[in-house]
């Protein structure tokens, strides 16, 4: 089997695993990899992920021109060609719709709380990508504001976004996107999210090196919010711990900073000071009456 034929047959059951994981549904989701300097081969537009054959696949340069194929390309290959653009080491994106990822980024909520070991070591914080109409350049631009440090995205109302220098590395990433989301679901679900403390944070990133993992992009200062070259991870400055639980009163230590403190209500940001009330019956019914009356 020749490079080409093996790369074809690769994105065939790259795109089955998809299907079957029920990472896309219908003729959702594509596939891309990178061949040398100036092309790339596509799935095709307008086919299940789930049963393509390796002859399906479309050849086009890196400015989106068919060169082969008798297909049409992916409808958001805009967004391929936007990652290939800005980070030549990536030789494969995968694009698809998985279902408890795509609810975060449906609810706005990022997963970019540093909460397992191995998704910091790996892909660090996975942020959303503004809104943009599937197949325009809007959605292309939307993910270039954060290719350039992160290798897995969310796609706001839309979907999950991941990138490797090889085509299973990217699938896979996408599988870690999902676990981690169904993972975040089930701990907010419980009503308790411990994170990882920055501490822990740069250690475990420390790692990268010893594992050969290529890290997406450093993390962004502590107080030096959003970049598009530095990953915002939600890490309490802990010293001293491994796990903070950010609902917790902070420690009366100066050594460690008031930021860690302050309520979290479900999926919702830290809100210091929204502290929980609780009524009994009959000052609830009070308290409907009263505004009933003030709404007559
Ligand atoms: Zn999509």
């Amino acid at each position: 089997m020749g490079n080409d034929e093996r790369l074809r047959a690769d994105i065939v059951e790259v795109g089955r695993r998809l299907h079957d994981r029920g990472f896309v549904a219908s003729n959702d989701g594509n596939i891309s990899v990178r061949i040398g300097d100036d092309r790339l081969v596509t799935t095709p537009t307008g086919v299940s992920k789930g049963f393509m054959t390796p002859d399906m696949m479309v050849t086009t340069d890196l400015s989106g021109r068919k060169l082969a194929g008798d297909r049409e390309p992916s409808s958001e290959l805009l967004m391929h060609l936007a990652v290939y653009e800005h980070r030549p080491e990536i030789r494969a994106v995968v694009h698809a719709h998985p279902p408890t990822a795509t609810g975060f980024a449906v609810a706005g909520i990022a997963l970019d709380r540093a909460v397992l070991a191995e998704v910091v070591c790996t892909l660090g914080s996975i942020p959303i990508a503004d809104y943009g109409t599937p197949s325009t350049s809007e959605l292309a631009d939307a993910v270039r504001r954060h290719i350039r440090a992160h290798d897995g995205l969310l796609l706001a109302n839309h979907g999950a976004l991941t990138i490797a220098d090889e085509l299973y590395a990217a699938y896979y990433k996408m599988e870690t996107v999902e676990h981690f989301a169904r993972i975040s679901l089930v701990a907010r679900q419980l009503g308790r999210e411990n994170l990882l403390s920055r501490e822990e944070v740069d250690r475990l990133q420390g790692l990268r090196d010893r594992y050969g993992i290529a890290a997406p992009a450093p993390l962004c200062p502590p107080d030096g919010g959003a970049d598009e070259d530095c990953q915002v991870l939600e890490a309490p400055s802990s010293p001293g711990r491994r796990l903070v639980d950010p609902a917790a009163p902070a420690p009366a230590s100066p050594d460690v900073p008031p930021a860690a403190a302050g309520r979290r209500g479900p999926g919702g940001g830290g809100v210091p000071g929204d502290d929980e009330v609780r009524l009994t019956y009959r000052e609830l019914t009070a308290l409907i009456a009263d505004a009933v009356t003030q709404l007559r």
